[in-house]
């Protein structure tokens, strides 16, 4: 339903506007009205009528047409006006619609007020409409460059007929250039762009232009006027005209400058070690991967993998805390990293571990060359917090072969060499080959079968006599492990102990080495009705550096009863020797309980005896291979003999092991060493055996009394 119209009618005779009145609603117009004469009443009506529309007489007796028509637009008013008159020339009429009127109307022929009435609303309605579109497109670019300026865009437009691009002020500041300093030529921007990205640039826009791509998305560096580059993302798109061709583009550019160097860092810590800087463990897959690929295409392509370990790491680590550890390996990478080729990656696997890829390389004596070059630069000092720190690297070998693509394959080849280099004594390299690899597998499963063994109980212990050469009587036994495997029968150490130091093992190992012992001696009588016979038991590195180790030998000798002053404790010179401090804290807090320290196979390492002396050391045993060739051999009967009189200044005791002769027993026995043990007075045996052994105590003192 039409709303009901407000009407002002200006007329001064009563008929006349009766008459329009009717002739409105005859029209179906449905509406109220006022009719006022004079000045004032018209203007009051404007406030308190607020018409819709203005009829209005021309010729009034005290006011007129035209003089309401101004009142109406002075007062800002955007009310439609018509003149309706009795007379009017046409002069008069075009000057009306001049003035502002919408239109005018003769009296004679008001049938017309209807069409009029609502034409001139119809063209107010419409004009409103067109100041709505207007504001709001105003509105709508007065935001699009408040949003232009606030996200610091700059902006471009480009016409593609003169081919000329107009750079907003903001777009040139993003370069660092002014106003005036750049033109509208599209060189201007181009040839700025990065030479690796501008083709990229050129044919995402061509993209779009195709239709291929909604818009035009790219992210290039662009140069800055200080010769720096920047990142920038160009965002733009295509106008067309009314046949669909591409007359002009527009788009914008934003500074990512900051958001790539955050991608580049991010980028960059998943695949760099924070620490040293260098590649991680992902990269060096990746690049080995690469080179790989490349063996595959090109058979002449071949490449070596490194695997370096530094030895001792974990010692030095506990021992100089592990600032100093980190220290090391800042140390090791950046002093390898300066004799590495152009296409060589050094990557940090993690821990003390290292890895290089040697890439086309053209032999194994190069890479060899290369392999004993950085083991000698290895060698020299590192300087750590005030200490002097010295270190080597064992390291395993791995070369690409027509078979051995698999690049984890290569790796862990690599690393059973390097395990090899350690095991054959450190500071060494070793080259992987298949015999390696048939090792590393068989030592695997010794490794799971020793824990089995470890539960099942199939460890035993072994004793061997320790006799006086002063009395000729059984002083102890020494403990000595041997595995009862239910297939392969008895094992001896040598097989399995070094497996046992690598995994662990050796920790549960020992512990039951001991107790077993303590637990199966306590009842042995010997000859002489005492109990106080020592127990002599290995001890190896990997032992030492378990914290718990003094509590619970401590707890052993408890449990069993055993009195610390009847315990042995065997170690190498190469545990003593370490240079640890908690190994020598080891060492003392045993001698405080009571226990003994023997040096066991004396002579094979390089530890002298002074230096031996800052331990709280009881007595040395001389390794077998110096007894073998007693007394004819010269080199080991001088050996021998310096030992056993060096020890006696120091006032330690001497023990020989491997004593198989009574020519060897005469020869000690006349340096006055202290004690033997050998085949000669027996072979190690299990407890279940000793009743015997100590029935021919006897027998062993009438040898020795019988020279
Ligand atoms: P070791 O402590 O020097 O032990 C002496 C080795 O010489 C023993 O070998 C023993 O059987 C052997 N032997 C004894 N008398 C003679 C002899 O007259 N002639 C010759 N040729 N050999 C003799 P075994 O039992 O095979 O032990 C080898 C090594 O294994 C030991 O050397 C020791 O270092 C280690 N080991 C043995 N038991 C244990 C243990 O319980 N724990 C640890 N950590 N190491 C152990
Ligand atoms: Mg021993
Ligand atoms: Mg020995």
């Amino acid at each position: 339903m039409e709303r009901e119209l407000r009407i002002l009618i200006v007329e001064d005779v009563p008929a006349d506007a009766e008459l329009m009145e009717r002739e409105l609603r005859k029209a179906g117009i449905v509406f109220s009205f006022r009719c006022v004469q004079a000045e004032g009443a018209f203007r009051e009506a404007l406030c308190d009528f607020s018409p819709d529309i203005i009829l209005s007489d021309y010729n009034l007796p005290a006011f007129d047409g035209m003089r309401a028509l101004r009142i109406v637009q002075e007062l800002g008013l955007k009310i439609p006006f018509i003149i309706v008159t009795g007379s009017i020339n046409e002069e008069t009429a075009a000057s009306c619609i001049k003035a502002g009127a919408d239109d005018y109307l003769l009296k004679e022929r008001l049938t017309r007020i209807g069409v009029a009435v609502r034409s001139a609303l119809d063209k107010k309605r419409v004009y409103e409409e067109k100041k709505h579109a207007e504001e709001a497109l105003r509105l709508s670019e007065e935001r699009y460059a408040l949003a232009c300026c606030a996200s610091n865009d700059g902006l471009w437009d480009w016409d593609l007929r003169t081919n000329e691009i107009y750079f907003s002020p903001r777009w040139k500041s993003m370069l660092g250039y002014a106003e005036n300093e750049i033109g509208k030529d599209e060189d201007e921007w181009f040839r700025r762009v990065h030479s690796e990205d501008v083709e990229y640039l050129k044919s995402d826009i061509a993209l779009h232009f195709e239709g291929l791509a909604s818009h035009l998305a790219n992210e290039h560096r662009i140069a800055h006027k200080d010769g720096t580059y920047r990142w920038v993302l160009s965002r733009g798109i295509a106008v067309r005209d009314d046949t669909g061709k591409i007359y002009r583009m527009v788009g914008s550019q934003s500074d990512i400058t900051e958001r790539k160097r955050a991608e580049e860092q991010l980028l960059h810590n998943a695949f760099y070690d924070a620490l040293t800087g260098l590649p991680n463990r992902a990269l060096f897959m990746d690049r080995l991967e690469r080179s790989a690929a490349r063996a595959k295409r090109d058979s002449y392509f071949k490449f070596a993998v490194l695997l370096l370990d530094l030895d001792r790491f974990k010692l030095l680590n506990d021992s100089l805390g592990h600032l100093a550890g980190d220290q090391l390996l800042i140390g090791v990478a950046q002093r390898l990293s300066e004799y590495l080729g152009p296409g060589d990656t050094m990557a940090h696997l993690g821990g003390d571990d290292f890895a290089i890829l040697k890439d086309d390389i053209r032999g194994m004596g190069e890479t060899l060359r290369f392999t004993n070059f950085i083991q000698k630069k290895l060698e020299a000092p590192f300087h750590l917090s005030g200490e002097e720190v010295v270190t080597a690297a064992s390291i395993g070998i791995a070369f690409s072969t027509e078979t051995n693509r698999n690049t984890e394959e290569i790796l862990r080849n690599a690393e059973i060499a390097m395990y090899r280099a350690k095991a054959l004594g450190k500071g060494r390299y070793e080259i992987f080959d298949v015999d390696m690899h048939t090792h590393a597998v068989g030592l695997q499963k010794l490794e799971a079968d020793l824990r089995r063994a470890l539960e099942r109980r199939e460890l035993r212990v072994y004793y061997q006599p320790v006799v006086s050469l002063c009395s000729g009587k059984i002083t102890g036994f020494e403990c000595l492990v041997r595995w009862q495997h239910p297939e392969r029968g008895l094992i001896a150490p040598s097989e399995f102990i070094s497996v046992a130091e690598e995994t662990g093992l050796i920790v549960p190992l020992g512990e039951f080495i001991l107790k077993t012992a303590c637990e199966e001696s306590r009842n042995w009588k010997l000859p002489g009705g005492t109990a106080l016979f020592s127990l002599a038991v290995n001890f190896s590195a990997v032992q030492f550096q378990f914290k718990g180790l003094v509590p619970s030998i401590k707890k052993t000798l408890k449990e069993t009863a055993r009195s610390p002053e009847t315990l042995n404790i065997e170690i190498t010179e190469s545990i003593a020797m370490s240079n640890h401090h908690s190994t020598l804290k080891t060492l003392k807090d045993l001698h405080e309980l009571g226990v003994h320290i023997l040096i066991d196979d004396f002579g094979t390492g390089y530890s002298s005896l002074v230096s031996l002396k800052r331990f709280p050391i009881s007595a040395l045993k001389i390794d077998c291979s110096f007894v073998a060739g007693l007394p004819d051999d010269s080199e080991n009967s001088a050996i021998t003999t310096t030992i056993i009189a060096m020890a006696q200044s120091l006032r330690l005791q001497v023990i020989a092991e491997g004593v198989e002769s009574r020519d060897q027993l005469m020869f000690l026995r006349s340096l006055q060493c202290d004690e033997v043990q050998g085949f000669l007075f027996g072979r190690p045996v299990p407890a279940g055996e000793i009743p015997e052994v100590l029935a021919r105590e006897n027998s062993l003192s009438e040898m020795l009394n019988a020279e």
